[in-house]
C-alpha cells in the first residue's frame, strides 16, 4: 500500500526550500541586528501550559489542539503556537532575574486540527519574537518597525496594518457588559460560537468571520471608546510613535486576536491574497500572561507571522527570493587515472568551500557535458589520462564560450582565488 502525507502536511523539497532559506536568514538578520536572541523550544508541552496559556475560550484549545497522552499517561499536546512556549521558558529558566527587557525570536512548526483550505494548514510554520519586562509603547513599536523591516527586506511593500487595543483588567470587564448588552437581542440570530462567545468572552464577538456576525456587529460599541487612563495614553503613544516612523496603520475595532492572554495593543499585517482570513502576521501585548502561568508580574509583547501565508503573498505580488546556487566548477573526466585526480581535487576545493560537482554513475564524457549545462556550472574542466600525465588542462568559462589553457595544479589555486 502506498502511504501517502497525513492531510494538512507537505513536504518542502531542495528547489523549494531555497525561497524558505532566504526568508530564514532574512528574518534572523532582522531580529538579531535589533538584539534579539534565538529560542528553541519543544514541540509538545504539557497540554496544561496551552489550556492557561492561550486560553480555554479560544478556537484552538476549544477545537484545535493535537492532544494525546504519552505511554506514562501524561497529557501532552503538540504545539499550536509558539508564545506559551516561550512564556514557560522564560518562567522555568529565570529568565526574569536577567537585565530586562529579554528579547528571543523563534523559528517553528505549530499543530492545529483544522479545517485544510487555502492558507491554512494542520502542520505550518511560524516565525514569532517576544519581548519581556518592557512596558511602554517603545517595546510595541519596535515590534512593529521589525516587522516593517522584515517585509521590506523581501520587497514588500505597503502590507496593511491594522491595529487596536482591547484594553486591560481595568477597563475591559465594564467594557464587556457593554458589549453584552448590545448584543442581549441579537445574539439569537448568530451563529453557534458566538453564543458560545457571548457566555465564555464576549470581546471575541467582533472577531466572528461569518458574515451575519459582521453585519449584526456593525453598530457594536467600540472599545478605544471604553478604555482607562493608562490604556488610552498607551493606545495614543503607540500611534504616534507609528506616525513619526511613517509607518501607516488603520484602527480596526474589529481586531481583538484569537487568544485570550492580549491586553492594550493588538496588530495584524493582512492582504487579500493569503486565503479567507486574510492574515499574515498578528500581535499584541500580553501583560498579564506570564504572571498568570506562575511567574513575576512580567510585561510581554510579540507576534507570529504564517510563513505559508506568507510565501503565498510573495507569490500574488510576483516576488522571487533566492536562486539556485551555481557549481563553481565541474570536472568531466575520461579514463580512471584522471577520475581519481579530479576527485581529490574537487574534494580540496569543497573542504576549501568551493561548491564542485562530477559525475557519480561512470557516464561518457557527453552525458557529464549535459550534466554540467543542466547544473549551470561556471567553469568546467575536462581532463583525460593524458592531461594528468602532462599536467595539463582546459578550462571553460561557460557563459562565454572561452576556453584557457592551463597547468592541472593551478587549479585549486586559481578557483579558490577566484583568478581563473
Ligand atoms: P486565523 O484567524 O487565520 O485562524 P489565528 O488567529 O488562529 O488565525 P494566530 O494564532 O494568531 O492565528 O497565528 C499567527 C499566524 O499564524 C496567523 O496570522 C497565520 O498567518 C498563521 N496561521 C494560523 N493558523 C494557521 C494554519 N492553520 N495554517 C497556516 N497558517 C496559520
Ligand atoms: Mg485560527
Amino acid at each position: 500500500m502506498k502511504i501517502s502525507l497525513p492531510k494538512g502536511t507537505k513536504d518542502i523539497l531542495p528547489g523549494e526550500m531555497i525561497k524558505w532559506n532566504y526568508i530564514e536568514n532574512a528574518f534572523s538578520n532582522v531580529c538579531k541586528n535589533a538584539g534579539y536572541g534565538e529560542i528553541r523550544f519543544p514541540v509538545f508541552e504539557y497540554t496544561d501550559l496551552f489550556n492557561r496559556g492561550v486560553g480555554d475560550s479560544t478556537d484552538i484549545v476549544q477545537k484545535e489542539m493535537y492532544t494525546f497522552e504519552d505511554k506514562s499517561g501524561r497529557s501532552l499536546t503538540l504545539r499550536p503556537e509558539g508564545t506559551a512556549g516561550v512564556v514557560r521558558s522564560y518562567i522555568e529558566k529565570g529568565m526574569s532575574s536577567l537585565p530586562q527587557p529579554v528579547k528571543l525570536f523563534y523559528m517553528i512548526t505549530a499543530y492545529r486540527y483544522e479545517n485544510v483550505q487555502k492558507g491554512r494548514y494542520r502542520e505550518f510554520n511560524q516565525f514569532g519574537a517576544e519581548i519581556f519586562g518592557a512596558k511602554s509603547p517603545y517595546a510595541d513599536i519596535e515590534v512593529i518597525s521589525i516587522l516593517s523591516n522584515f517585509y521590506s527586506a523581501l520587497g514588500i511593500r505597503n502590507l496593511a496594518l491594522e491595529i487596536n487595543s482591547i484594553g486591560c483588567r481595568v477597563c475591559r470587564p465594564a467594557y464587556n457588559i457593554k458589549l453584552k448588552e448590545y448584543y442581549k437581542d441579537k445574539i439569537k440570530g448568530m451563529c453557534a460560537d458566538c453564543k458560545k462567545r457571548y457566555e465564555t468572552n464576549p470581546l471575541r464577538l467582533l472577531d466572528c468571520k461569518n458574515e451575519n456576525c459582521i453585519a449584526i456587529s456593525a453598530d457594536a460599541p467600540f472599545i478605544t471608546d471604553n478604555l482607562c487612563g493608562e490604556c488610552a495614553t498607551h493606545f495614543s503613544g503607540f500611534k504616534n510613535g507609528l506616525d513619526k516612523m511613517n509607518i501607516d496603520y488603520t484602527v480596526n475595532k474589529g481586531i481583538v486576536r484569537g487568544l485570550d492572554y492580549y491586553t492594550k495593543t493588538v496588530f495584524e499585517f493582512v492582504s487579500e491574497n493569503v486565503g479567507t482570513q486574510g492574515t499574515i502576521c498578528g500581535g499584541g501585548r500580553y501583560d498579564g500572561l506570564v504572571e498568570s502561568l506562575g511567574g513575576k508580574d512580567v510585561p510581554g509583547i510579540g507576534f507570529s507571522m504564517g510563513v505559508e501565508r506568507l510565501l503565498m503573498e510573495l507569490e500574488s505580488r510576483g516576488i522571487i527570493l533566492g536562486k539556485p546556487e551555481r557549481p563553481e566548477i565541474y570536472f568531466v573526466t575520461v579514463g580512471e587515472k584522471a577520475y581519481a585526480y579530479a576527485r581529490n581535487l574537487s574534494c580540496a576545493l569543497r573542504k576549501a568551500g568551493i561548491f564542485t560537482e562530477m559525475d557519480l554513475l561512470g557516464r561518457s564524457v557527453k552525458a557529464q557535458m549535459k550534466d554540467a549545462n543542466r547544473k549551470n556550472t561556471i567553469y568546467t574542466v575536462v581532463m583525460g589520462d593524458d592531461e594528468i600525465s602532462q599536467n595539463k588542462a582546459v578550462i571553460k568559462i561557460m557563459d562565454t564560450g572561452e576556453k584557457k589553457d592551463v597547468s592541472l595544479d593551478s587549479i585549486f589555486k586559481r578557483i579558490t582565488e577566484k583568478k581563473v
